[in-house]
């Protein structure tokens, strides 16, 4: 043969080149018999063992159980849904398949979030022939609409609204899902999906035809109606994280009067220390404002907000990443996701309405074991927020005036090194505002727009009217049966209990499992240092032997 018939492989890669010591009451991933392709993913992205939700869910949901899964981000939950979708489609290989047809769909609330499920996905199906698909509002409309029709699409991560444009277009069909993820039911409630997904779930095969993955941060009663109608006798999980504000972030809450807040922000970003600062509003409208104010004063700035397009917020989150600018000014929704490692300083300039962002908002600072400084102005609208924040933070809020070197211009912080907060915030995850989410279901119900000013999720851009998409090719005339899978058995049911105590990205702190008339209940307590996770992982990343 020539050299130039050659097909070249990659090297073979063996499961014992990904060696991890079986510990007592940990997970490994070597326990749950997941196809090698996985396996070898799993070792590069470098995790060793499952985390609590992980360990809870994958015994029942890789033995084809739909499940709701009660966890934060910062649990695992993505690769706890991603594991199984990529297990169930290596593992029932079809003989047929057409363009635009997903096997799996994944559904998620905000364009950030579906674009790091899609990192993940593509991470874990490295090496496999699995091919993932996004398709997000605010982005590039005909690249999205290609990737449908030009190639098979294993793995599609979606936002409700840019879906259901391509699904208007016959660009998208989803009689063919086998398994359907719904990432943050509960902020697809509070942002007014849910009419879509009723849409994109009918669009689907019936329940016992599909497997169904459900997460949710809360449960409130919105949320269980939801999954009743949308799972088939799940097995209910629960991660119940405490969540404590890190320790590295110094915590002020100064008294100032609304006319004085800007001029506060200003000295505050003109200090020495404020190498990178986020300064967080509660509406569109004031972060705009404050960002032009902030550069007429010559602070270089910019903003995030659901407004800006997506392509802009990728460029300005990469640009203040990069240390191009500051000051980043940003509204709730776009910078919960946001992970910048060195921001030295948060700025509340208004207090969150809802107590989790404010966790969420600090959180931002302090990370990767170095020090930051969250600073919050309360004025006489913002000390309605705090009585919820102390119930949320389990900690009383201490009110201070505001230092001198904030009281004029030109003067400079104290160069003692500030004390870091000693108290510890813990905080239940349970008391999520539930009223919300119940006002918002109302609200789901109406049309999703928001108020013009009023954060809302930022809904794809309407492509201009074009041709005809591009047909996809005739679809088969029949569904093929969904693979019939086992219920789950003893055994991975005591894996589950035994995993209890797995703490890869939290310490479990109670485990209870109750048998109820609907399958077996788990409940895991499970204490997360906010952001902890992520530099354990980036930690374990290095530590992890490249395959
Ligand atoms: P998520 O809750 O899905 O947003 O995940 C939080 C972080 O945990 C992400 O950075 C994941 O890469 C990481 N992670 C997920 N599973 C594991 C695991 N088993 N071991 C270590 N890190 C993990």
């Amino acid at each position: 043969m020539s050299t130039q018939n050659k097909r070249y492989r990659r090297p073979r890669w063996h499961i014992s080149q990904f060696k991890v010591k079986e510990e007592a009451g940990k997970v490994r991933f070597h326990d749950l018999f997941l196809p090698i392709a996985l396996m070898r993913a799993i070792q590069e992205v470098g995790y060793q063992y499952c985390s609590p939700i992980q360990a809870m869910t994958l015994p029942y949901s890789l033995d084809g159980h739909d499940c709701i899964g009660k966890a934060q981000t910062g649990t695992g939950k993505t690769a706890a849904f991603l594991i199984t979708v990529i297990t169930d489609l290596l593992e029932h290989k079809l003989e047929e398949q057409y363009v635009g047809e997903p096997r799996a769909l994944i559904l998620a609330p905000t364009r950030e979030l579906a674009l790091q499920i899609e990192e993940d996905a593509r991470a874990l199906t490295k090496y496999s022939r699995l091919k993932v698909a996004a398709v997000v509002g605010g982005m590039d409309f005909d690249k999205q609409q290609k990737q449908l029709t030009e190639q098979r699409c294993d793995i599609l991560v979606a936002t409700p609204g840019r879906l259901i444009d391509f699904m208007n277009r016959k660009a998208v069909f989803l009689d063919q899902v086998e398994l359907l993820v719904i990432d943050e039911a509960d902020r697809m409630l509070d942002m007014g999906f849910i009419p879509d997904i009723k849409t994109i779930v009918r669009a689907t095969p019936r329940t016992e035809d599909r497997q169904t993955l459900m997460f949710s941060a809360t449960f409130s009663q919105d949320i269980l109606n939801l999954t009743d109608r949308w799972t088939n006798d799940p097995v209910r999980i629960e991660v119940e994280p405490k969540v404590k504000t890190s320790d590295q972030v110094e915590q002020h809450v100064y008294l100032v009067s609304a006319d004085e807040k800007y001029d506060v922000l200003r000295r505050i970003v003109k200090q020495d220390d404020a190498d990178r600062v986020m300064v967080f509003a509660n509406r569109r409208d004031i972060v705009r404002d404050l960002s032009e104010k902030l550069k007429a004063d010559g602070v270089a700035c910019q903003v995030l907000s659901g407004d800006v397009p997506q392509n802009k917020r990728i460029r300005t989150l990469d640009g203040f990443k990069e240390g191009k600018f500051g000051v980043l000014v940003a509204t709730d929704v776009a910078g919960r996701g946001i992970h910048v490692d060195g921001v030295s300083h948060v700025i509340n300039f208004t207090l969150p309405e809802d107590a989790e962002d404010y966790v969420h908002r600090i959180g931002r600072t302090g990370r990767a074991g170095k020090k930051g400084v969250s600073i919050s102005f309360a004025c006489e609208d913002d000390s309605f927020q705090i009585p919820a924040i102390e119930e949320y933070i389990k900690r009383k809020i201490d009110l201070e005036q505001l230092p001198d070197y904030l009281l004029k211009d030109g003067l400079f912080a104290p160069k003692a090194e500030p004390e870091v907060a000693p108290e510890e915030t813990s905080v239940e995850s349970e008391s999520a505002p539930e009223e919300a989410a119940v006002e918002s279901a109302a609200a789901a119900e109406q049309a999703p727009e928001a108020e013009a000013e009023v954060e809302a999720p930022a809904e794809p851009e309407q492509p201009v009217a074009e041709e005809d998409a591009p047909k996809a090719e005739e679809k088969p005339a029949e569904k093929p049966a969904a693979a019939a899978k086992p219920k789950a058995g003893g055994e991975q049911a005591e894996l589950a209990l035994e995993s209890a105590a797995a703490e890869p990205v939290g310490e479990v702190t109670e485990v209870t499992v109750d048998e109820t008339e609907d399958g077996p209940e788990i409940t895991v307590e499970v204490f997360v240092a906010e952001d902890e996770t992520e530099t354990e992982n980036e930690e374990d990343q290095e530590k992890a032997p490249k395959a």
